[in-house]
C-alpha cells in the first residue's frame, strides 16, 4: 500500500481531489503546493493508516515506518536540513487532518526533533539562542501534554512562577537563558509526574507523535463531535509531517490565520488575525488575543495595536494576493493558516471557511453576481437547517440599551438568559425549560454539550477564531467573545461588568451581531426576510418541483407561514382549535355526553366556532389550497383529570360529579395512540363529521364572498386502515355538501383524502384509492405504527439505540428510509396505479427535514408540509434535491 503522499518544491503526489484519502488539511496542501505557492514540503499519511493503525493493535507498522523515512528524506533534501542531527537540524510539525475538520478536537505536535543536542545546533544556524529554547519548551510542553499525557498546566505553573520571579508580564521577555532554564524545570517535571526521562531520540519522538495522532481521533471528545455531527468512525485521520517554519522568530515572524472574506457579516474583504513572534498555537489556544490582520478591521475593532498591513506590508501584500487566488481557484470563501517566518510567508492551510449563516447568503449572493457561481450552485451553498439562524430575533434598534460589556461579534443573532458558570449548568436549566447565556473565560471541546444547550454564549478571551466563536457560528447560536471589559469571577459565580456585579441566575442579553452584552431582557424584532436571503430563495422557488404548505392550526400560523412562503396548508389539526380559551369546555361537553342528544346540543355550539375558525383560516389563504383534518386525537387528552377539574366540568354541565367520574373512567384506554382515535371517531360518532364538514363548507362559502377568490376545501380522513372506513365517513362529507350546497345556491367544490398514516392503508393504497382523492403521508403515526414505537414515549430508549449504534437516526426526526420509506414508496405507487393524477403529500414533521424531503422528492411526492418556520428550510430542501 501507498500510505504517504509528499508534497514540496512546487510539485505534490496528490491534490484537492483526493480528500478522502490525504484528508482535508493533506489534499488542501497538496494543491497549494501544485499551485505553486509557498507551501514548507512535507508528507501526509494517508488515513486508512489510522485504521490499520488501530487494527494492528495502535502500532505503527514497519511498512508505513519505512514510507514516512523515505518521505522525510526527501523533506530534508528540500531544505537542507537533517533531521535529528547536523548543523542545520530539521524541525517537524504533525498534525491531524481529518476528511472533514473538527475544530480543536485532535491533537497537533510542534517543533519536533528538538533535544539537548539540535537544539544547540538550531540556535547557532539561526544565530538566535533565544529562538531555539523558546522553540524547545514549546515542544517539550506539547509533546509531553499530547504523547506523554502530562497535563499542560503543570507547565504553565512553572512559567507563571518563573516570570513572577523575573518580575516579567510577558513570555516573550525571558531570555536564552532563562528559557534554558525553564525547559531544565519542565523536563525534571515531567521525570517527578511520569517517571520516565523526556525522550532525546527523534525517531521516536516521532513515531510517539504520529500514534498519538491517530489516538486522538478515538478520544473522548472527538468521538463526541462526530457524534453531534454524524461523522463515520472509520474515516480515520491522516496526518500531516511538515518542515517547521517558525513564526517565533523574532519580531518579524508572525503567525496567523485569515478569512478571505469577513465570516459573520461575509463582506468581502479580507479578515482575519495574527501574533508577532509566536506559533500557531498561541492564537487557537486565546492565549493572547491577537491583532487585526487588515487596517479595516483594526480600525473597527477600536484596538490601537498595530495591522499587519502597517507592521509588514509585503507579507500583507503577498497574503493578500495568495488569498485572491485561493478564493478564485476553490470559488469559495477560505479559511487559511499562515506563518511568517523572518519577513517571509508561508502558507499552512487553507479551507472552505465556516460562516455564519448570514455570511454564507451574502457570499452566495455576491458570488453570483461576481460570475463566480451559478445560481443553483449558490442555492446548494446554504444548509437548509442553517436557515434557522435567521429566523433568529434581534434587539429592537428603537430600545436603549444598558450595555455592561463589550466584546466581539462571534456568531449573530440576540439571546436573553439566565448566566451560568459551567457547561454542567447550561444542560441542566435548559432541561428544565429554562433559557441559559453560559459564560467561560474561554471554551474548550469539553464544553460542547453545554454550548448546545445555550441559548448564547458569553466569553471574556479569546478572538473570533477562537474555540467559541467557531463553534457558536457552526450551531448558530448568538456569541460573543473576548469581553475584556467584564470578568468571570466562576469561584463566586459572579459575573463583573461595567457598574455591575452580577450573580447566576441573574438575566442577561447578549448581541452576538455587535459584540454588546445588556442587562436584563431586551425588546426583540423578528428578521427582515429579503435582501439576500430573499434571492435566494428566489432562485430556490425556481429550482424546485415540489410545493411547500404549512401545518397550520391557527390563522397566526397560517399568516407567520405565508410570510415564510407556505403555498397552502397541508395540515390544520382541527382538535387544536379547541385547546384554547374555553373552547375545551364545549368539547368536553360533546365527549363526555351520555347521548346522541347530549353530544348533538353540544355540537351545536361548536358548529359557530368552527365555523369561525375555517374561514379565518381560508380567508388567509386567499385560496391556496387548505386541507383540513376532521378530529382525530384520544379523547382522553381533553377529559378532566383531577378532582377540581372534574368539579368544574359538573358544574358547567349540570351533572353529578361522581357520575361524571364514572364517564371519564368509561372513557380510559389502556393505549389511546391506538384506540379510540382518527375515522373511528368519526364512525362511533357520526355527529361530529357531519358538524365538521358543514362548518367546513359553510366557511368556504362565506370565505367564497369575502375574498372573491374560490375556496376548494380538502377534507382529511385520518387514520384510516380499510377502505371502508373512508367510504363510510365520505358518505357523510357528501351528503352535508349537498345540504350546505342546497341552502347557499352555490356550488361547492371539494376533496376528501385520507391520510396513510397506518401500514395497512400503504399497503391496500391501490383499494383506498378508489375513495380517496388525495393521499397525505402522515409520517408520525406511520413511524409509530411500523416500528411499534409508541412515539410518546421514543424518547426513553432510542437514544440509547443511537448510543449503542444499533440505529443511526431518530425515525421520528429523520425518515427511515428502508423501513417507513418503503410503506411510501409503495402507497405512492399503488394509490397512483388506481388514480394517476391523485396528490400526494407528507404532513409529519419530517416535512421539515432536508434529507426527508430529499426522500420525498426521490418518489414525486407533489408537496411537503410542515411548520410554519421550517417552512424556508423546506423550500431550500426541495430546491437542493433537485438540483
Ligand atoms: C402524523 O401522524 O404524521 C400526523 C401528521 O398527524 P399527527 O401528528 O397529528 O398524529
Ligand atoms: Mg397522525
Amino acid at each position: 500500500t501507498k500510505w504517504v503522499y509528499t508534497f514540496g518544491n512546487g510539485h505534490a503526489e496528490g491534490s484537492a481531489l483526493d480528500g478522502e484519502r490525504l484528508g482535508g488539511k493533506g489534499a488542501n496542501l497538496a494543491e497549494m503546493c501544485n499551485l505553486g505557492l509557498p507551501v514548507p514540503p512535507g508528507l501526509t499519511i494517508i488515513a486508512d493508516a489510522c485504521s490499520a493503525y488501530y487494527k494492528n493493535g495502535r502500532q505503527i507498522a514497519e511498512d508505513l515506518k519505512a514510507q514516512v523515512r523515505a518521505g522525510i528524506e526527501r523533506i530534508e533534501e528540500a531544505t537542507g536540513r537533517r533531521f535529528g542531527a547536523g548543523d542545520q537540524p530539521l524541525l517537524l510539525s504533525v498534525r491531524s487532518g481529518a476528511r472533514v475538520s473538527m475544530p480543536g478536537m485532535m491533537d497537533t505536535v510542534l517543533n519536533l526533533g528538538l533535544n539537548d543536542e539540535t537544539v544547540q545546533a538550531l540556535g547557532h544556524d539561526a544565530g538566535d539562542a533565544r529562538f531555539a529554547w523558546d522553540s524547545y519548551r514549546r515542544f517539550i510542553q506539547m509533546y509531553a501534554d499530547v504523547v506523554m499525557r502530562l497535563d499542560h498546566e503543570v507547565f504553565e505553573e512553572i512559567l507563571e512562577d518563573e516570570k513572577a520571579r523575573l518580575g516579567y508580564e510577558f513570555d516573550t521577555e525571558l531570555t536564552a537563558s532563562e528559557w534554558q532554564h525553564v525547559v531544565s524545570l519542565y523536563k525534571s517535571i515531567i521525570e517527578e509526574e511520569l517517571g520516565e526521562e523526556f525522550p532525546q531520540d527523534p525517531e521516536v519522538q516521532l513515531w510517539g507523535a504520529v500514534g498519538a495522532v491517530f489516538s486522538s481521533w478515538m478520544s473522548a471528545r472527538a468521538v463526541t463531535y462526530r457524534q453531534l455531527h454524524n461523522i463515520p468512525e472509520v474515516w480515520g485521520t491522516a496526518v500531516n509531517i511538515q518542515a517547521m517554519v517558525f513564526g517565533n522568530h523574532g519580531n518579524s515572524s508572525a503567525t496567523g490565520v485569515a478569512f478571505t472574506r469577513n465570516p459573520s457579516t461575509g463582506d468581502k474583504s479580507l479578515y482575519g488575525e495574527f501574533l508577532v513572534n509566536a506559533q500557531g498555537e498561541d492564537v487557537v489556544a486565546g492565549i493572547r488575543t491577537p491583532q487585526s490582520i487588515t487596517e479595516e478591521g483594526r480600525i473597527s475593532s477600536g484596538s490601537e495595536r498595530p495591522s499587519m498591513e502597517k507592521l509588514m506590508p509585503d507579507a500583507f501584500k503577498e497574503l493578500s494576493r495568495i488569498c485572491a487566488e485561493l478564493e478564485a481557484h476553490y470559488r469559495d470563501m477560505q479559511d487559511i493558516e499562515f506563518t511568517i517566518e523572518r519577513g517571509k510567508l508561508w502558507m499552512l492551510q487553507t479551507r472552505a471557511g465556516k460562516r455564519s449563516t448570514r455570511a454564507a447568503m451574502k457570499i452566495a449572493v455576491d458570488m453570483v453576481d461576481e460570475r463566480v457561481i451559478t445560481e443553483e450552485e449558490a442555492v446548494l451553498r446554504i444548509e437548509p437547517s442553517s436557515l434557522d439562524q435567521l429566523l433568529h430575533p434581534t434587539i429592537d434598534p428603537r430600545v436603549s440599551r444598558e450595555i455592561i460589556g463589550t466584546g466581539l461579534p462571534a456568531s449573530p443573532g440576540a439571546a436573553t438568559g439566565e448566566i451560568v458558570f459551567t457547561a454542567e449548568e447550561a444542560v441542566i436549566a435548559s432541561e428544565e425549560g429554562r433559557k441559559v447565556i453560559l459564560l467561560r473565560v474561554e471554551t474548550s471541546p469539553e464544553d460542547i454539550h453545554g454550548m448546545h444547550a445555550a441559548e448564547g454564549i458569553l466569553t471574556t478571551r479569546g478572538g473570533m477564531t477562537s474555540h467559541a466563536a467557531v463553534v457558536a457560528r457552526g450551531m448558530g447560536i448568538p456569541c460573543v467573545v473576548g469581553a475584556g471589559s467584564m470578568r468571570i469571577d466562576a469561584r463566586n459565580e459572579r459575573l463583573i461588568g461595567v457598574g455591575v456585579t452580577l450573580k447566576k441566575g441573574d438575566v442577561i442579553t447578549i448581541d452576538g451581531s455587535a459584540g454588546q452584552v445588556l442587562k436584563g431582557d431586551v425588546q426583540m424584532i423578528q428578521p427582515e426576510l429579503s435582501g439576500d436571503f430573499g434571492r435566494i430563495m428566489q432562485w430556490a422557488d425556481r429550482a424546485r418541483r415540489m410545493t411547500v404548505r404549512t401545518n397550520a392550526d391557527t390563522p397566526a400560523d397560517a399568516r407567520a407561514a405565508r410570510s415564510f412562503g407556505a403555498e397552502g396548508i397541508g395540515l390544520c389539526r382541527t382538535e387544536h382549535m379547541f385547546f384554547e380559551g374555553d373552547r375545551i369546555h364545549l368539547m368536553r361537553e360533546m365527549i363526555l355526553a351520555e347521548d346522541e342528544t347530549g353530544r348533538r346540543a353540544a355540537l351545536d355550539s361548536l358548529l359557530p366556532v368552527q365555523r369561525h375558525d375555517f374561514t379565518s383560516l381560508f380567508n388567509v389563504m386567499h385560496g391556496l389550497p387548505v386541507t383540513i383534518r376532521l378530529l382525530d386525537p384520544p379523547l382522553h387528552e381533553f377529559l378532566p383529570k383531577t378532582d377540581e377539574e372534574i368539579a368544574d366540568v359538573s358544574a358547567a354541565m349540570g351533572m353529578d360529579a361522581a357520575a361524571l367520574r364514572q364517564r371519564v373512567d368509561a372513557l380510559h384506554e389502556f393505549n389511546p395512540m391506538l384506540g379510540h382515535r382518527g375515522c373511528r371517531l368519526a364512525i362511533s360518532y357520526p355527529e361530529i363529521v357531519e358538524m365538521q364538514a358543514r362548518a367546513i363548507f359553510e366557511a368556504a362559502v362565506a370565505a367564497a364572498y369575502e375574498t372573491g377568490a374560490a375556496v376548494v376545501p380538502e377534507i382529511m380522513v385520518p387514520l384510516v386502515g380499510l377502505r371502508a372506513e373512508l367510504d363510510y365517513v365520505k358518505e357523510r362529507i357528501d351528503a352535508i355538501a349537498r345540504e350546505v350546497t342546497a341552502e347557499a345556491g352555490m356550488r361547492i367544490d371539494y376533496l376528501v383524502g385520507t391520510m396513510i398514516e397506518l401500514p395497512r392503508a400503504a399497503l391496500r393504497a391501490h383499494i383506498i384509492a378508489e375513495a380517496a382523492e388525495f393521499f397525505s403521508f402522515g409520517t408520525n403515526d406511520l413511524t409509530q405504527t411500523t416500528f411499534g414505537i409508541s412515539r410518546d414515549d421514543a424518547s426513553a430508549f432510542i437514544p440509547t439505540y443511537q448510543r449503542k449504534g444499533i440505529i443511526e437516526h431518530d425515525p421520528f426526526i429523520s425518515l427511515d428510509f428502508d423501513g417507513v420509506g418503503e410503506l411510501i414508496r409503495i402507497a405512492a405507487e399503488r394509490g397512483r396505479r388506481t388514480r394517476n393524477d391523485m396528490k400526494l403529500g407528507i404532513c409529519g414533521e419530517h416535512g421539515g427535514d432536508p434529507a426527508s424531503i430529499h426522500f420525498c422528492e426521490e418518489i414525486g411526492l407533489d408537496y411537503v408540509s410542515c411548520s410554519p418556520f421550517r417552512v424556508p428550510i423546506a423550500r431550500l430542501a426541495a430546491a437542493q434535491a433537485v438540483i
